[in-house]
């Protein structure tokens, strides 16, 4: 039996990488010392793994940037725009062109743009999307998988294997750039290459070479299927004696289970805490001499392992493969754990003691080997742990079990129809046709992040901190008056981050000092940890919303975030349903809902920034998770009266597949990013017939660029097109928490005399 790694975090314990990155783009360092940088946590990284005593230990995992981004070097695949920049940096190297990619370039008179980035999978890591042309071509181009082969081997010995995407998998995670061909076709050109590199690894010594091939966990057309037979049929004929891993995660085989198996390759990686249930249809299909990997160690979460439970997997596998054809691992790449859980000294030990990050998920691997080869003695500990967080009344709340068995059908029902409540509303609030709002934040400046920061050190007072931060409100108020918003916001100035900002106040959750976990480029986040049933305790977003409320005769927004976004952003349990976590935080801001309804709180948003990102990867799954995901939202907004108007907002645009349920959350009013698509995609709320009221984002708050008054007109005359003009607001696309204070108030300005534009020339 052997033990695997598939990927280790490489963004250094300190988040060393970060920091060497943002230097050198800054100019600060030059190349060497962030190859230096670079080259240390790789050495440590393989340390830690060759002590930690696996057999196969990872290389080429590490990226400056992004894995995928890695593979479009290597292979050549470098958009012709670039083509200046390589003139540029050619005699310097790779590496800036490399950023360059991944971040556009702006100098010495050259302003190429970046790649688009997108999520990778149901992770919140992004990756950079490869471009295919219908001429593309593929030859060697970055080395660096050689280098660091060749450096791993030096730590590791015969254990380093170099882990690569798979080339189907490549080819699906890009994107045609004009029409006319399908990327799948590129495979013939693409192979090659593969086998170029794949012979020259096994020159330098490689005995395995990894190759993540991850949609075949997912939906698949035939031709895709196709695909991948041919892909490795020809591998293998190309290439003799090298040993190849497919690695599949985040999902199961299910319809892809004899494709996968009949790849000609030496061994299988198969994601068995995602898809525990795989794993008997392949123990049953399983062709003579192919190797088992079991991804038994959740590679995506931060729960100690239930070895029992991985024992009963591994025991299944032992008895029909033996030990030699069974190796076992994470269920993916620790990409996306936190590093150590080591160097978390404020959690508590109880709680802690649940826990594994990615340095104890290794010996987690090495562990399970030894008990399933015989050593007992090892379970016990572990069996106390599971034990312990079972039964736990940190985790088991029966008051929070018995109030959502009871919640019942009303409580997730307005009182009236959409209809009936508009024209309530519509008196009520008195508002102008094409009402102007934003999303809630106002630009977060380095000196409102400074506030909290000496508020944390104990620097200033909690009065001086609060004082600072009413300040800082009523200016913003006092301003939205000026330029004439009809509904404010407080701006948010007291929040560090939408979904923290809750977390912290709610029991069930807890927060990491070092749970970083990279989310693209240079970028890390610490997402919060649910350990245990969710309630609220206390008022959260009432103080900051009553107070500006009572600085303005206008109408003030209160600003919630939803639960399926506190739940997509957070580390969740693993011990119970995830539609059942997200109901228990429903609740919780349900209740806040009525606490700001009570407080004179007349309209209030409900942010559900990632329903869609939640969606399930297989299809089958998504009408399961749209069902709870939408009741969830129904559940925090179903309490309240008529008469007070629930928005809901979302930075995503893609809405073609989910409209009915966006439509069945039934939020009086929805605020969404449409402004770089120039209302197209409107579309598909004006196919549906969307029944509610509106709010298009008019203005791109990804960009510094300062909208005109008439750039945001047309584009609300485009809305009108599509939809009923009375059911039009107009705002950004989405929060203003990253834009400068001048652009901002720029671009507003003219937002508003947009509306007022819209106003005299658009009939209702
Ligand atoms: N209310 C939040 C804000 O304005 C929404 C942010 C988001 O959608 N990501 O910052
Ligand atoms: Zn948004």
């Amino acid at each position: 039996m052997q033990t695997q790694n598939l990927g280790y975090p490489r963004i250094g314990g300190q988040r060393q990488l970060k920091k060497a990155c943002e230097q050198y783009w800054a100019g600060n360092i030059d190349l060497s010392d962030l190859q230096k940088t670079a080259f240390k946590i790789r050495q440590e990284n393989w340390q830690t793994q060759l002590q930690a005593g696996l057999d196969l230990i990872p290389c080429n995992d590490f990226s400056f940037y992004d894995q995928t981004l890695d593979m479009s070097l290597m292979l050549g695949a470098i958009p012709k725009r670039y083509s200046a920049v390589l003139t540029e940096v050619k005699s310097n190297n790779e590496t800036d062109l490399y950023f360059a990619m991944a971040r556009g370039y702006q100098k010495n008179g050259l302003d190429v743009t970046a790649m688009e980035m997108t999520k990778w999978f149901d992770t919140n890591y992004h990756y950079i999307v490869p471009e295919f042309t219908a001429d593309q071509e593929f030859k060697l181009f970055s080395e660096k998988v050689f280098g660091e082969f060749v450096a791993a081997k030096a730590v590791v010995g015969d254990k380093a294997k170099p882990v690569l995407i798979g080339p189907v998998s490549y080819l699906l995670l890009g994107k045609e750039k004009e029409e006319g061909f399908d990327r799948t076709d590129l495979i013939k050109k693409l192979l090659p290459v593969y086998v170029q590199i794949l012979q020259r690894l096994q020159q330098l010594g490689a005995n395995w070479v990894q190759l993540d091939e991850p949609f075949l966990a997912l939906d698949l057309s035939e031709k895709e299927k196709a695909t991948f037979t041919h892909a490795y049929q020809y591998l293998k004929k190309e290439v003799y004696g090298l040993k190849l891993m497919v690695a599949t995660y985040f999902e199961g085989l299910l319809d892809n289970t004899l494709l996968a198996l009949n790849l000609p390759v030496a061994a299988l990686h198969i994601d068995l805490v995602r898809a525990p249930g795989q794993l008997e249809d392949v123990l049953a299909e399983i062709p003579q001499n192919l190797i088992l990997s079991l991804g038994v160690v959740d590679g995506r979460n931060i729960w100690k392992n239930d070895f029992e439970n991985s024992l009963s997997f591994i025991s299944k596998a032992l008895e029909k493969l033996g030990a030699e054809r069974l190796i076992i691992a994470p269920s993916c790449s620790l990409l996306h754990t936190p590093i150590d859980l080591d160097a978390e000294t404020g959690i508590d030990p109880e709680i802690r003691n649940w826990m594994a990050f990615a340095k104890q998920k290794l010996d987690e691997v090495v562990t399970l080997k030894k008990i399933a080869s015989g050593d007992t003695s090892l379970l016990n500990p572990n069996g106390e742990a599971i034990k312990s967080r079972r039964t736990s009344n940190k985790v088991h709340s029966k008051k929070v079990q018995d109030r959502l068995a009871a919640l019942n059908v009303a409580d997730v029902e307005r009182k009236a129809d959409f209809k009936t409540r508009q024209k309530i509303q519509k008196k009520r609030l008195n508002l102008p046709a094409f009402p102007t709002t934003t999303i809630g934040s106002f630009p977060q400046t380095d000196d409102i992040r400074q506030l909290r920061a000496k508020l944390k050190k104990g620097e200033l007072s909690p009065e001086a901190y609060d004082k600072a931060i009413q300040n800082a409100t009523i200016e913003i108020i006092r301003w939205q008056e000026a330029v004439g918003l009809d509904v404010l916001v407080h701006g948010e100035f007291e929040r560090n981050d939408m979904v923290e900002y809750f977390g912290e106040q709610l029991a069930g959750f807890l927060f990491t000092k070092n749970g970083w976990v990279q989310s693209y480029g240079s970028r890390c986040v610490k997402p919060p940890v649910i350990y245990g049933d969710i309630s609220r305790t206390n008022d959260m977003t009432v103080r900051w919303s009553q107070f500006a409320a009572s600085q303005t005769d206008k109408w003030m927004k209160g600003m919630l975030t939803g639960p399926v976004t506190i739940l997509q952003w957070s580390f969740v349990r693993d011990d119970q349903e995830r539609s059942l976590t997200t109901n228990q935080i429903a609740l919780a801001i349900r209740d806040e809902v009525l606490a700001l309804e009570k407080a004179g709180i007349s309209i209030i948003q409900i942010d559900e920034a990632a329903i869609r990102e939640g969606l399930p990867l297989r299809k089958a799954k998504r009408a399961d998770y749209l069902q709870w995901a939408v009741e969830a939202f129904r559940i925090t907004a179903g309490g309240v009266a008529n008469e007070t108007q629930i928005h809901t907002h979302m930075c995503y645009s893609e809405f073609n597949d989910i409209i009915e349920h966006i439509a069945a959350m039934d939020a009086d009013v929805i605020t969404i990013e449409t402004s770089r698509s120039q209302m197209e995609l409107l579309q598909a709320f004006a196919h549906f017939k969307y029944p509610n009221e509106i709010g298009p984002g008019v203005y791109d708050i990804h960009s510094p660029r300062v909208p005109s008054a008439k750039e945001m007109a047309d584009l609300l005359e485009k809305a009108a097109a599509l939809l009923p003009a009375e059911h039009l607001w107009v705002n950004p696309d989405c929060g203003l928490k990253t834009r400068k204070w001048p652009e901002t108030k720029a671009a507003l300005e003219n937002m508003v005399a947009a509306a007022r534009q819209a106003r005299a020339h658009i009939m209702i």
